[in-house]
């Protein structure tokens, strides 16, 4: 199953994708469950229920948000991939590297990412984004992947000259509208191996950036135990999985995104999330 949240005659909404179309569950739960967020919150066995409930609303009328909008929490791993941590020239550490995006900083499919006026240095990260079904704290990694609601595609746009001002790389991860999250995220059901996922970015139609899965250095149900053990995870929370090689700031000369170019994560059995890029508007 398809879930998507959206904007649709500027009312905020949520449901299920089929096909073309967007099954309203908004207008027919939402005083019950008014976002994404608190729809999964309430278990799986709801979401069996809701199928077809009418004839939905076509996607070409809705504006696509960030898949969940309002998580609680939003963690990001960074350099997970060896062929990103040799580009980076850094060594592998023996625990994930853990950053926090604010919700503020997303947003959906089609929407542009905004590269800001203080700076040209926006560059792409394609990644594999999970999200939380079910609330823990010491989630053992053998039982990790229960906890996880299903997957989405992510890009972590990232202001390379900011992320590298000082060792913490918060500022350069969190200008509004510099996370792209989406289109929508598919139920776990469908995805019971995330290791087979394959991952694509493009930048106006070039491969940029191409991994699968199974070549993270932290597992899944290793950065789920990880972050659990210090945060409790609750439902709509956001885990982004990290980046595989090829990014823009480590290519000769510099590969940045600017005004009228075209990004895409294609992830296999998910979907492509496609954003323009434009700039700041202030
Ligand atoms: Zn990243």
């Amino acid at each position: 199953m398809r879930l998507a949240s959206a904007m649709h005659n500027g009312r905020a909404t949520y449901g299920i994708v089929v096909g073309d179309r967007l099954i309203d569950l908004g207008r027919s739960i939402g005083s019950q469950y008014p976002d994404l967020r608190s729809l999964l919150a309430a278990g799986p066995a709801l979401l069996g229920q809701l199928r077809e409930q009418d004839a939905g609303i076509p996607l070409d009328q809705v504006t696509f948000l960030p898949v969940i909008p309002n998580p609680d929490k939003i963690f990001c791993v960074g350099l997970n991939y060896r062929s990103h941590v040799a580009e980076t020239g850094r060594t592998e550490s023996e625990k994930p590297a853990i950053f926090i995006r604010f919700a503020a900083s997303q947003i959906g499919h089609g929407e542009p990412m905004l590269r800001p006026k203080v700076s040209t240095d926006f560059d792409y990260e394609g990644e594999l984004a999970l999200v939380i079904g079910k609330r823990g704290r010491y989630i053992p990694r053998e039982r990790a992947l229960d906890y996880v609601a299903g997957y989405s595609c992510y890009n972590d746009g990232s202001l390379r000259d900011w992320q590298r001002h000082t060792h913490q790389w918060t500022p350069g991860k969190n200008f509004p509208a510099t996370g792209s999250f989406g289109p929508w995220l598919v139920t776990a059901d469908e995805i019971p191996d995330p290791t087979k996922l394959e991952l694509t970015t493009r930048l106006n139609g070039q491969t940029v950036q191409s991994s699968s899965l199974d070549l993270l250095i932290f597992s899944i149900p290793e950065i789920i135990e990880y972050c659990s053990a210090w945060s409790e995870l609750v439902p709509g929370d956001v885990i982004v999985t990290g980046t595989p090689g090829g990014v823009g700031f480590k290519r000769t000369p510099p590969l940045f995104m600017k005004p009228g170019d075209i990004t895409e994560v294609e992830i296999s059995g998910i979907g492509t999330l496609r954003n323009p890029i434009a700039d700041e508007a202030v």
